[in-house]
């Protein structure tokens, strides 16, 4: 038996895939290793996407066995996989401890973009959202924010006949849960998937949407170069805070406030997500109320047809008052655009990842953390 060995007293493996490269080599000086090592270890988990440490060929068998007694590496396992019709393939992942996830991918011509959770459920109950339904379970660990990201590469380089290691190449984050609720393990996450010696992907091509915590908004800009989205969806404070009971907390003065202080990179604008109900939100005075709020905001507008989910009560409106509302926007020179729906087919589309089945001991009922 290994030295290492767990017994109750032995403090809990490193969850490896969480560690910045940084922290990373201080785990392995810990284990008597010279920093070079890390960027090896750290190449391995994040540019290969290794979930074993056998794979790991160049380092030697006595640190391979050292590492897994004292590490563990944290894959998602897939549980489910279902395939549109418009070729978004939606996947569910189960956690290590068996907490079930989902992760959209989304190819286009010009680009394959993948959709990322950041939580368990979701505790901010917004009453159209499938998600919100679930309550928050739990945050997702750095790790299994990019294990998502690691496991979807994979699966599209083996789909789609591919050498390249990394063919994702977008990130929105916009599955289950509220990023900056997260933030933290967001920003981990983040710091691990723009490294070099990780998946190396552009600040330019990773997006993070955000029900409108407004403290973590400035944090976000502080702290992060990502492009930053807001879910907006109403025009009034009445209107806003009986779908988004978040509004009751920061309302929407406050929310246009942070984004009028929100540090742009040059060219760079915030994107506010619409989501359009019938005879909620979608009026003439919506949109001129929606213009008004934008005044001096660098922005664009994503106006995003409602993806019906059974029960909640909402509708979705026709293309027709998709369209006009986009018009009445353009007019007042606010650029908008309708968001292509995909996969709805197989509910994989906006709010509607909550295909969760029942897990042991967590029936409650979702309680709006604000
Ligand atoms: N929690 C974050 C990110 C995940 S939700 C946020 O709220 O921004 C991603 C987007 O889906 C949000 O803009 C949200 O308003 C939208 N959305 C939620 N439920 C929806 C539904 N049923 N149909 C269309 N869009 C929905
Ligand atoms: Fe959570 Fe976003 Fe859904 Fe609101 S819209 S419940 S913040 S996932």
């Amino acid at each position: 038996m290994s030295e290492a060995a767990a017994t109750p007293e032995s403090a809990p493996p490193v969850d490896l895939g969480s560690l910045t490269l940084l922290a990373l080599q201080s785990f392995l000086k810990g284990l008597g290793e010279k920093p070079f090592r890390a960027q090896q270890v750290y190449r391995w988990l994040h540019q290969r996407g290794a979930t074993s440490f056998e794979e790991m060929t160049d380092l030697s068998k006595d640190l391979r066995a050292r590492l897994s007694s004292a590490a563990v590496i944290r894959k998602v396992e897939k549980d489910l996989e279902q395939r549109s019709v418009d070729g978004t393939i939606k996947y569910r992942w189960r956690t290590h401890d068996g907490k079930l996830i989902e992760s959209v991918y989304m190819p286009s011509t010009d680009r394959k973009t993948l959709c990322v959770s950041t939580q368990v459920g979701c505790a901010m109950g917004c009453t159209f959202c499938a998600t919100g339904t679930l309550g928050l379970k739990r945050n997702l660990t750095p790790s299994e924010i990019v294990a998502q990201v690691h496991a979807v590469n994979r699966e599209v380089r083996k789909n789609e006949g591919l050498e390249q290691l990394r063919p994702l190449t977008n990130l929105v984050f916009m599955g289950m849960g509220e990023p900056l609720h997260n933030f933290e393990n967001l920003k981990v996450a983040l710091e691990i998937l723009k490294s070099g010696d990780g998946p190396n992907f552009s600040h330019r091509h990773i997006t993070v949407s955000t029900v409108g915590l407004v403290p973590m908004i400035e944090r976000f800009g502080a702290e992060t170069d990502v492009k930053l989205a807001i879910s907006l969806n109403a025009t009034t404070d009445e209107q806003r805070s009986r779908v988004m009971p978040v509004n009751r907390k920061w309302n929407i003065a406050a929310l246009m406030d942070a984004c009028r202080k929100f540090p742009l990179r040059q060219g760079r604008r915030i994107t506010f997500e619409y989501v359009m109900l019938s005879g909620v939100n979608d009026t003439d005075a919506d949109a001129e109320r929606l213009a008004g709020l934008l005044e001096g905001v660098p922005a664009k507008v994503n106006l995003i047809p409602y993806n019906e989910n059974a029960g909640l009560g909402f509708k979705t409106v026709v293309e027709r008052r998709a369209e006009e509302f986009r018009e009445l926007l353009a007019a007042r020179n606010v650029a908008a655009f309708i968001r292509q729906n995909r996969g709805r087919d197989i509910a994989a589309a906006c709010g509607q990842l909550a295909n969760v089945e029942a897990q042991p001991g967590e029936g409650a009922a979702p309680t709006p953390a604000v």
